[in-house]
């Protein structure tokens, strides 16, 4: 509210001037502020203010009983009072204003959820493509070039997989957080899709645009982890009109660039002429340094296995065990290939602990048991950037969870472990037992049967253990549990 002299009217939500005015239907006069004991809580200043307002009369504006706003009247200008019959005119157009006053609150809290994303509280897609548009046109009348930047997290799907679709969410807010801790205040962040992001840098070339990229993806590595594994992202930039003149164009180009960033090893920026450069960089490129990356992994794990001689062909063995439990439950063939891969890799964090912890004889104390316990965390830190086994690593990362939620490293229970985890925990258990280890005595076939049977429901998931005995037993009772 502004008077003649041109003094700003403010008040606080909880002055007795407002509180007055949410409880009543009729108008206050500047008069009753005097006189009224109620207003005897008013601070000077606010009552300094209502007296230079320069106004006489203060309308409740109500929507649904509450208090919209309020409406106020300048003194009359013939000087005199209002009377009953003004206020009841302007108590009538009041009682309008507020359902007009209340709408149009409505309407603008609509409009930024039309154009906000939930999750993140960026702009929407929808918005970018109104926002390009509209920087195009401001660029092709004044002449001024902007930047964009497409932000595509790595390895997201495999995040999800492995730490579950909140833990993802998170992920999603935090780096939306470090976008807009990147950028200035006239740049816009968008969440463009599932977890792409986008930001428009009016103004800005590509130039600037690299260096903005490169904080957001310095800032999203250093700051979000989870586990032993930091997340990162994949950038790319391009800038209106060099790279492209429609918007199509222009996304296309930082789509381009983006890919490119992807293709060249992830966690980095890259500009359209990295697309130029690198255009021999193929898809079958990446397959082939996959499958060189798996070779030399599964090599590794044969290492790991050599490596821990009381255990020598324990991951071979828990992966065919495994495997025959997941035929017998007759799983698809991929989920199958799956358990297989994370059988024989699934200790391939051990690659990190010393021999002294893994063939001790006696107890290890706390220290080292917090060694071994990180295994899990540390293989899938080894193996992460592999794509083509992604699908393994929730495996691998709960394979010593228990049933009944006193494993690690989560502390998952029941349903929540993986239904490939609790198979591979089973058959893990049986090959440790039945195999000669430092630190216990080596037990019989029959013995390590028993011995799963008890653990059903605490330790292990007890319909995986009657399927897994159902695949056994007969081999023991023939004599050949011993592989
Ligand atoms: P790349 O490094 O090649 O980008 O691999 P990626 O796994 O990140 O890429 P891809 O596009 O294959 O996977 C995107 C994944 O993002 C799929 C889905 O699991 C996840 N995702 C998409 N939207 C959401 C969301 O709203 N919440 C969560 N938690 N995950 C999401
Ligand atoms: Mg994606
Ligand atoms: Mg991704």
């Amino acid at each position: 509210m502004k008077n003649k002299s041109d003094h700003e009217l403010q008040l606080r939500f909880d002055s007795p001037v407002v509180t007055w005015l949410q409880k009543e239907s009729h108008p206050l006069t500047l008069r009753q502020i005097d006189t009224v004991p109620q207003f005897k809580g008013l601070w000077e200043s606010e009552k300094e203010s209502l007296r230079n307002s320069n106004l006489e009369l203060f309308c409740p504006l109500k929507s649904h009983n509450k208090l919209v706003g309020i409406l106020g009247l300048s003194k009359k200008r013939s000087g005199r009072l209002y009377t009953q019959e003004d206020i009841e005119l302007v108590m009538s157009v009041a009682s309008q204003s507020g359902i007009v006053v209340e709408n149009a609150r409505l309407y603008d809290q609509a409009m930024t959820w039309a154009i906000t994303d939930g999750l993140t509280k960026l702009y929407n897609h929808r918005y970018l493509h109104e926002r390009l548009d509209e920087e195009i046109a401001r660029g092709t009348r004044f002449g001024a070039a902007f930047s964009l930047i497409m932000i595509d997290i790595d390895f997201f799907k495999t995040y999800n997989d492995t730490y579950g679709h909140l833990a993802g969410d998170e992920v999603l807010a935090s780096v939306s957080r470090c976008i807009q801790n990147s950028i200035r205040t006239i740049d816009m962040p968008f969440r463009y899709g599932g977890e792409e992001f986008a930001v428009i840098l009016p103004e800005t070339m590509l130039e600037g645009a690299y260096v903005v990229a490169e904080r957001i993806r310095e800032k999203i590595e250093q700051k979000i982890h989870s586990g032993r594994t930091s997340v990162t992202a994949s950038l790319g930039i391009a800038s209106w009109p060099t790279d492209g003149v429609t918007k199509e164009q222009i996304l296309a180009s930082a789509d381009k660039a983006l890919y490119a960033a992807k293709e060249t090893g992830r966690n980095r920026t890259c500009a359209p002429s990295d697309v130029k450069k690198q255009g021999l960089v193929t898809v079958g490129a990446e397959s082939e340094t996959q499958r060189i990356a798996i070779s030399m992994i599964f090599a590794l794990a044969a290492t790991v296995d050599a490596k821990d001689h009381y255990t020598y062909g324990h991951s071979r063995k828990v992966s065919q065990y495994a495997v025959a439990m997941a035929e017998a439950m007759n799983l698809p063939k991929e989920k199958i290939s799956v358990i297989r891969n994370a059988g024989l890799l699934h200790d391939i964090g051990k690659i990190g602990i010393p021999d002294s912890i893994l063939n001790k004889e006696g107890m290890l104390d706390e220290q080292e048991w917090r060694q071994i316990k990180a295994h899990p965390e540390l293989g899938v830190e080894i193996l992460r950037y592999v794509a083509e086994l992604s699908n393994s690593l929730p495996i691998i990362l709960n394979h010593h969870e228990h049933y009944d939620g006193n494993g690690y490293p989560s502390g998952l229970s029941g349903e929540q472990i993986p239904l490939e985890a609790r198979l591979l925990s089973v058959a893990d258990a049986y090959d440790a037992m039945t195999s000669l280890r430092p630190y216990h005595n080596q037990r019989s076939p029959q013995d390590a049967i028993n011995e799963l049977k008890r653990c059903a429901g605490t330790n292990f998931d007890p319909e995986l253990v009657e399927i897994f005995c159902k695949i056994v037993q007969p081999l023991v009772l023939k004599g050949e549990g011993e592989k």
